[in-house]
């Protein structure tokens, strides 16, 4: 009795989210849907008629149920907003009592029987330019219309009722009824195309979230090329020239990636063709829909004259939206709080393509220090302040789950996938991979389900190992101490790992230590504890080396500081180092100690500027003046920036002329536009646009002006005004009227920023990707007297933008609202406001997030604010 109490209490808690359901999906709802339903599929039609907000659909909704105890619970959340639903019937029975409540549809127990079960109705949803899972795009420039879905991570049900959660897959039939001329593309191939009708061939089963389709007078192209894929690319007819251009290198890109990743994870790719959809303002980068990603226009189609790292970057993109069909789209997490299995694949696995595929003409060892140079300093940048949360996060609710997007997943995963590796040996690795795909392919899966893959194939025991990096949040900090003995020998070589947090946390840490000698030889110690001190025994008797770095080939995750003798000397010899993954590393390791206020900025900087001109590698002076320019405008006081004589604007100037490759006077070209605050710097923004300057091989194209317009307007360029003028006479196009609204967002004046704030809260009829666009114009550095006014409004906005907007969305506000400011007085008004406004948990640890970099701010410039 006792007993059956006990398995009887959860039961019933669960069986009211069927009666009852809340408002988004509980993962209460989702676990007692996952155990009712099976064999589920959707028959959906969609009319598209052109410019109408309200688009008209019926849905045939096919399942088995295993008992009629509990009712069925469908989503549908438009129901509390403008969707409607009529002519419902169950099993061929017209039903008036469907109940509505909280964006549910609850459709009674009796209505239903064992085994197989058919819903039919029809619905209204509405489609709009933002804000919408439906969205809208008119081209201006030819008037032609588009209208693509984005449904994750939870919005299907915003469009048509579903059950709207990653673990009931279903097979999904579609067809769309659409206007004359144009053309559609969803997960499979069209079957059947009259003038106004599409139909689609059935998907094998995927999530909800996977499902998509996009119509409009799109042109095509085929670059099947001699692979038995059918591959297409889809683009605006106004965009044909450019996508002529750039989609061949894209496609091959394509192709080489499906053979790399077939042979990767041993299994075909998943579906029956893959298309690529160009879409412009596509909120992100890409999104992979099963067999058609939806990919951000301007991410493939260069708008400015690419340097390698942007090129490399668009591989990175094309090959993580590809390796998505396997990790994401074939095996998918079961729930959100496992996001990190999909994202954190995806952007290892695009490295893993990039070193074995040599794009861009990269060695594996440049692949791997580009890996680097874009994960590591993110992920640790978040994973050390107070608002990080574990890889694996906690979602009682779908639509909590925006909040889980963000560096942990996208970067910390891949970091901690690539030290497993490293733990359990590579082709263990691939074996534990091509395991866990095989066993959950057109299904769902969790972390753990990997994690015994990866024990089976390895044979090692990593249940320690990943509780401490995936269910623990934070990371280690690891600080080293070395003597030598009279003879010149190492007599002891000690690790400490400390928690970042101060919460007493230790991790499994396996690494290699450094020691690096005057000659250039460099030897290499692997150490692997998990105590608080770990002496390395393997480095004793050994010659005592000029500096020693405690995460060589960067297998080890967390802070890795260099202590002060080896600061010294790597100030001095980081040039001197070969290996360009090794050099970027140490540069890394000196930036955290200028972000812990132990380096002065002042050093960084003098070192870097001595050292750039001599550097060739693209990637790592990209990097090196991000951090420059970061240094620079936000460490800097304005008067220090006067005492340093602006060397860093003015080196920026010469060497974006000077530079032999292209591809390095572009990254200098951009860094000037990024910290240009001086009269010759402006200058020579000025010349460049008069075409009075010019830069071997960089065409100065609309947006590039449109850039330098933003900065002179920043910094009260008394010409700003009249060259704003004659842009925007000069340039009309649909692209110009964006970037005009943008760049005005820059001006220097209260009257502005009063204009724009109130268009991000309340102007609905201006689309997100200019909202998005516009924000860090709007807190240009040099303007935080003027934007600290809306630094508490930007934070009491959040719930809205939280809701509203898509999935980074509230992450850029943050960064550029917060990002802003850097006195002592903003960053007690966001204490106070965390303090009083008492915002949702995840909400809070975003903002404890982005704060962190200003306290980081506010605390260097008071450590060094007399020194030069
Ligand atoms: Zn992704």
């Amino acid at each position: 009795m006792f007993r059956l109490l006990i398995l009887s209490l959860p039961m019933m808690v669960f069986a009211q989210e069927l009666v009852q359901p809340q408002a988004g999906v509980s993962r209460e709802l989702a676990r007692l849907r996952a155990a009712q339903l099976a064999d589920v599929r959707y028959g959906l039609q969609f009319t598209l008629a052109p410019k109408t907000e309200a688009i008209k659909g019926s849905a045939r909704i096919t399942f088995t149920l295993k008992d009629v105890q509990q009712p069925v619970v469908l989503d549908f959340r438009d129901l509390d907003g403008e969707g409607r639903i009529g002519n419902v019937t169950i099993n061929a029975q017209a039903v008036s009592d469907a109940q509505q409540l909280n964006g549910h549809i609850i459709l009674a127990a009796r209505h239903f029987k064992t085994g197989a079960n058919e819903i039919k109705l029809e619905f209204t949803t509405g489609a709009s330019a933002a804000g919408r899972p439906l969205i809208r795009y008119l081209d201006k420039d030819d008037g032609s219309e588009f209208v693509y879905t984005l449904f994750v991570p939870m919005d299907a049900s915003m469009a048509f009722p579903c059950f709207d959660q990653p673990d009931v897959k279903a097979r999904f039939q579609l067809s769309l009824t659409v206007p004359n001329g144009w053309k559609a593309v969803s997960n499979t191939p069209s079957m059947k195309q009259d003038a106004q009708t599409i139909q689609f061939g059935e998907t094998q089963p995927i999530s909800t979230y996977l499902f998509a389709f996009a119509a409009g007078p799109f042109q095509t192209l085929d670059v099947t090329g001699n692979q038995s894929l059918p591959m297409q690319f889809y683009f605006r007819p106004s965009q044909r020239t450019r996508a002529a251009q750039e989609i061949p290198a894209v496609a091959e890109l394509t192709r080489d990636g499906v053979k790399h990743f077939e042979q990767f994870f041993g299994h075909r790719f998943p579906f029956s063709k893959y298309d690529q959809v160009l879409l412009p303002g596509f909120a992100y980068g890409g999104m992979e829909h099963a067999g058609a990603t939806f990919l951000r226009e301007d991410a493939i189609l260069f708008r400015t004259t690419p340097a390698q790292s942007d090129k490399l970057g668009r591989a990175s993109l094309v090959l993580h939206e590809l390796a998505h069909q396997w990790f994401g789209d074939l095996v998918t997490m079961r729930w959100f709080d496992d996001l990190w299995l999909k994202e954190g694949f995806a952007n290892y696995m695009a490295t893993h393509a990039i070193a074995a595929l040599k794009v861009e003409g990269l060695e594996a060892r440049s692949a791997w220090q580009r890996f680097y140079l874009g994960h590591k300093p993110l992920a640790y940048g978040i994973d050390g302040t107070r608002g990080t949360t574990p890889i694996w996060q906690d979602i009682p609710n779908l639509k909590d789950a925006k909040s889980a997007y963000g560096a942990i997943v996208y970067q910390k995963a891949p970091s901690l996938l690539h030290t497993l590796s490293f733990v359990v040996g590579e082709e263990k690795f691939q074996a534990g991979v091509q395991g866990f795909v095989q066993r959950h392919a057109y299904a769902n899966a969790e972390w753990s389900d990997l994690v015994r893959a990866m024990e089976e194939a390895s044979g090692q025991k990593l249940t320690v190992w990943a509780d401490a990096w995936i269910k623990q949040r934070g990371m280690p900090e690891v600080t080293v101490e070395w003597a030598c003995d009279a003879k010149g020998l190492i007599e002891t070589l000690r690790l400490k790992q400390s928690d970042t947090q101060r919460a007493k946390q230790l991790w499994p840490i396996k690494t290699q230590v450094l020691l690096a000698y005057a000659d250039g030889f460099e030897d290499r110690v692997t150490a692997e504890f998990v105590t608080a001190t770990h002496e390395v025994k393997a480095a004793k008797g050994k010659p005592c080396p000029t500096y020693v770095f405690t995460n060589a080939d960067d297998y080890g995750y967390g802070r890795f500081l260099l202590d002060g003798h080896s600061t010294l000397a790597v100030l001095k010899r980081v040039s001197l180092t070969r290996d360009p993954l090794m050099r970027a590393m140490l540069w890394g390791a000196l930036w955290e100690g200028v972000r812990n206020a132990q380096l002065t900025p002042f050093a960084f900087l003098n070192a870097a500027l001595e050292a750039l001109p001599q550097e060739q590698d693209e990637l790592l002076i990209g990097s090196l003046l991000n951090q420059v320019a970061h240094a620079y405008t936000r460490y800097l006081t304005p008067r220090q920036r006067e005492m340093m004589a602006y060397r860093p604007e003015e080196l920026c100037a010469k060497q974006m002329t000077e530079a032999e490759s292209l591809g390095v006077r572009i990254h200098y070209f951009r860094a000037l536009r990024a910290m240009a605050a001086s009269e010759p710097a402006r200058q020579v923004l000025k010349d460049l646009l008069a075409g009075k300057r010019t830069i071997a091989g960089l065409e100065i194209k609309p947006l590039d002006r449109w850039r330098i317009i933003a900065v002179l307007l920043a910094q009260k360029d008394a010409e700003a005004e009249t060259l704003l003028a004659a842009e925007i006479k000069r340039d009309t196009t649909d692209d110009g009227r964006k970037q005009a609204w943008i760049t005005a967002a820059a001006r220097a004046e209260a009257v502005t920023k009063a204009r724009y704030f109130n268009d991000y809260l309340t102007n609905k009829s201006v689309a997100e990707d200019w909202i998005e666009g516009s924000l860090s114009n709007f807190n240009s550095f040099g303007q935080s007297e003027l934007t600290q006014p809306y630094l508490s409004k930007a934070l009491a906005a959040l719930p809205q933008q939280k809701r509203d907007r898509k999935i980074f969305f509230v992450l850029a506000w943050l960064n550029a609202f917060i990002g802003g400011q850097h006195s002592p007085q903003a960053l007690s008004e966001v204490q106070r406001w965390l303090r009083e406004a008492k915002p949702e948990p995840d909400l809070e640890r975003k903002v404890l997030e982005i704060t962190d970099e200003l306290e980081r701010i506010v605390k260097i410039r008071k450590a060094f604010e007399n020194r030069r």
